[in-house]
């Protein structure tokens, strides 16, 4: 600790100290205590006749001093004290005979136990001036924390921000990329075929194909600075489950012709939710399964009602999750490092995604996976969410 901070502490420390205990208050009371110690040995001595231990009183005063105003007068207490023994037991039985100093020394124990006094007092002193020191670096520290914290939060939101805004902007120049390329390409289907068309048809699908992907991602991005900014409206309504997801299975079925089983019950299972933000629970689901599932397995989607909730279930054969993954699958970001190193691309969202929409409708979302035996995706949806 420097002197300057050393110095600021005791200012600190005394401001703490209520004025009545300040040390130059001590000074002063210790002469009256002083007097009606006296007083009181003079009176103890008279009414026994004598009185063996005339220092009792004074060994009290200094304590009672040392308590209250700490070392400096305490010692000046020890001062007093001796001088006033001397003056009125000491000095009376030599004969006032100021010379015979040898019976002084007698004193030397009545002021060795009153330095042992004041020494304690003075390390406790210190000690509470220590733990002073240390609470008030402690302090000192918990402040950087909270404005280093408050720093990164700032930082978080302008992040949060940039996203929100890189997003919007990218989003209108790629949905025109992409209009115009649908549109040139429908115009190319009703003329005659030749073979320079084709090409421009190729490039055209690619267009297409490379933009449709880019409008995920940027949709992602927008559902995560949406969610992360609260600003997430359901639109809850009643609607048939079972055709919801038969619908979302059918059209996957149809973009990736791979095996998609659905089981699901005759009836209609009919629950409140945003139609088309659950729909978007299912695809990010089922997208998944295909994506990280070899092309000529089967990923089974099932949905089972239950008495109080709903449960969809969603399986693949794929290489699965090792568990200490599971528990970061669902966060912003995260892709395991199996998928880094593939060639399935992804940034990692739409699980955190996914599981925010499910929580917002009351319900919860987990993994269960073995190494190379596959993953199933389970989501609980309670009927009174
Ligand atoms: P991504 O865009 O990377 O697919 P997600 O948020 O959908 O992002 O998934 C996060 C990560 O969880 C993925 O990168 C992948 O590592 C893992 N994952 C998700 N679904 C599956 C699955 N069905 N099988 C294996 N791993 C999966």
């Amino acid at each position: 600790m420097t002197l300057a901070q050393q110095s600021q502490l005791r200012k600190d420390y005394m401001a703490n100290v209520p004025k009545w205990r300040y040390p130059f208050i001590g000074y002063l009371v210790t002469i009256p205590v002083t007097v009606l110690v006296v007083l009181c040995t003079i009176y103890v001595a008279k009414m026994f006749g004598q009185f063996f231990f005339p220092s009792t009183f004074c060994v009290i005063s200094i304590l009672f001093v040392a308590l209250f105003w700490g070392a400096g007068p305490a010692i000046w207490s020890i001062l007093l004290n001796s001088a006033a023994l001397y003056y009125f037991f000491i000095y009376p039985t030599i004969g006032y005979d100021i010379t015979n100093w040898r019976d002084a020394l007698q004193l030397l124990p009545f002021i060795g136990s009153g330095l042992i006094i004041a020494l304690i007092t003075a390390q406790r002193e210190r000690a509470r001036f220590q733990a002073m020191g240390a609470e008030l670096e402690l302090q000192s520290y918990a402040r950087e924390l909270e404005e280093s914290n408050r720093q990164l939060e700032d930082a978080n939101k302008m992040k949060d921000r940039f996203l929100s805004i890189a997003s919007h902007e990218l989003k209108t120049p790629v949905t025109t990329i992409r209009g115009q390329a649908q549109l040139m390409l429908r115009r190319i289907s009703k003329q005659k075929k030749t073979s320079d068309l084709d090409g421009v048809a190729t490039t055209l699908e690619r267009i297409n194909d490379q933009t449709g992907r880019l409008t995920i991602l940027i949709d992602e991005l927008l559902d995560v600075s949406s969610m992360r900014a609260g600003k997430v409206v359901l639109n809850k309504r009643l609607c048939n489950l079972t055709s919801l997801c038969q619908d979302v299975v059918d059209d996957h079925r149809m973009l990736s012709e791979r095996r998609i089983i659905y089981e699901a019950p005759s009836e209609p299972v009919c629950i409140k939710v945003d139609v088309d933000r659950l729909a978007q629970v299912m695809t990010n689901l089922i997208s998944n399964a295909l994506k990280y599932s070899p092309d000529n397995s089967t990923v089974e989607v099932k949905l089972q009602p239950e008495p109080t909730h709903v449960l969809i279930s969603v399986q693949d054969r794929g290489k699965g999750i090792a568990k200490d993954q599971q528990e970061h699958i669902f966060e912003t970001f995260y892709r395991t490092p199996d998928a880094q190193s593939s060639t399935k691309r992804g940034l990692g969202l739409g699980l955190a995604i996914t599981k925010d929409i499910v929580e917002r409708h009351g319900g919860r979302i987990w993994c269960e996976s073995e190494p190379d035996h596959g993953s199933t995706f389970l989501v609980e949806l309670p009927f009174s969410g």
